[in-house]
């Protein structure tokens, strides 16, 4: 195994955006992973047999862990200098300043920020403690990071309160410097069903994507790169687009909690528990392990409708979290079948292929 998510702070975070998974917000106390922890980790990854480790430190809130305890990350890799270490974050960008964007400079880590398309989409969600929409705060920690250098990707969450701004989101990302853009739609398994007013249906982000793919061919600039674009141009190719959710490679990452408990991705939550850094020796002890085996097997059965269909090859039955059960079937089936469907057939006829 080489690749990992680490939620360094567990779910604990400085904002309050309204759909976010850890909704249950009641947390006051920072939870942080202790040295003795991050020491532990790092003692199974330097035994591990592959060279390249990817670690995505993660939250909640990354941030929020301090910069001694990412200090305390490069110390230790530093250690282990025959492997080669690649390091992301993925964070809310609230907390940047200039020391943060020196240090992911000089570290050479990769920042994914979030920001949910234009100010005014943005701050729809993605709100403080107060009430109040943090588009400005977050704009503030990226144009920080760009000053220093580092361009952060960016992840925009769609759901069912901002869809119909496609235009306006993609325009606001790409009008304000970001080059690398993903959507993902939100979809909240924990509030599946007619209570949930924020997961999109699958006709809904099928209109969507149609909605950026022309914004995006009006736009014609080829170094703005989307990632559901580049996927879907993929796929009309027969070549399999480079993302777990095309690519059915879930199995192929773990999820490491601040309190060391071990889990599949991260949006799976926390049913499928896999084990705990004390105990382990090495990562292999769990992916060769009864739960996990079980686990990657109970994921890659698929149901009816994808034995039959010509693009299996290339979709996989799609994210494992955004799957919904069928009556009478044994495996659910990927909630935007519909659309990765006809995304595919709008852009062979537009682009006429
Ligand atoms: S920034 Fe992320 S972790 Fe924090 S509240 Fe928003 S969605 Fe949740
Ligand atoms: S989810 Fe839909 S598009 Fe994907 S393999 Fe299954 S049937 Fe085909
Ligand atoms: S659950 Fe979805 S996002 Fe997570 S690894 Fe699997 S396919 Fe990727």
């Amino acid at each position: 195994m080489s690749s990992f998510q680490v939620k360094i702070v567990g779910d604990f975070c400085n904002k309050r955006c309204t759909y976010c998974r850890n909704r249950d917000f009641s947390q006051n106390v920072a939870t942080v992973m202790s040295f003795k922890k991050l020491k532990k980790l790092f003692m199974l990854l330097k035994v591990s047999p592959q060279n390249k480790v990817r670690v995505n430190w993660h939250g909640g809130e990354p941030l929020l862990a301090g910069k001694t305890f990412f200090n305390n990350i490069v110390d230790l890799e530093k250690e282990c200098p025959d492997k080669l270490w690649l390091n992301a974050v993925q964070t809310n960008a609230t907390l940047v300043d200039s020391e943060w964007a020196s240090f992911f400079h000089d570290n050479e880590f990769h920042i994914g920020v979030s920001v949910d398309g234009s100010e005014k989409t943005h701050n729809v969600n993605r709100i403080d403690a107060s009430g109040r929409g943090t588009y400005k705060k977050v704009m503030r920690g990226v144009n920080i990071l760009r000053n220093h250098n580092v361009h952060p990707s960016v992840i925009c969450t769609v759901t069912k309160k901002t869809t119909k701004d496609a235009k306006e989101m993609f325009l606001g990302l790409v009008n304000t410097g970001f080059k690398n853009i993903a959507f993902n739609a939100f979809y909240n398994t924990a509030s599946e069903g007619d209570g949930d007013v924020y997961g999109l249906a699958d006709d809904e982000w099928l209109v969507f994507l149609v909605e950026i793919f022309e914004a995006w061919i009006d736009l014609n600039d080829p170094t703005i790169r989307v990632r559901e674009i580049d996927s879907a141009l993929a796929w009309v190719k027969s070549k399999s687009a480079n993302f777990c959710m095309y690519r059915g490679t879930c199995h192929q990452w773990l999820v490491v909690d601040y309190d060391g408990e071990i889990y599949p991705c991260e949006r799976l939550g926390k049913e499928i528990h896999l084990g705990n850094l004390q105990s382990l020796k090495t990562f292999e002890d769990v992916v060769c392990g009864p739960l996990f085996l079980e686990w990657k097997e109970s994921v890659s059965i698929l149901p009816v409708k994808c034995q039959g269909c010509d693009f299996c090859s290339l979709c996989h039955n799609g994210c494992v979290s955004h799957r919904q059960a069928i009556k009478g079937e044994e495996a659910p089936l990927y909630t935007y079948c519909k659309s990765r469907l006809g995304f595919d057939n709008y852009i062979r006829n537009r682009l006429g292929l």
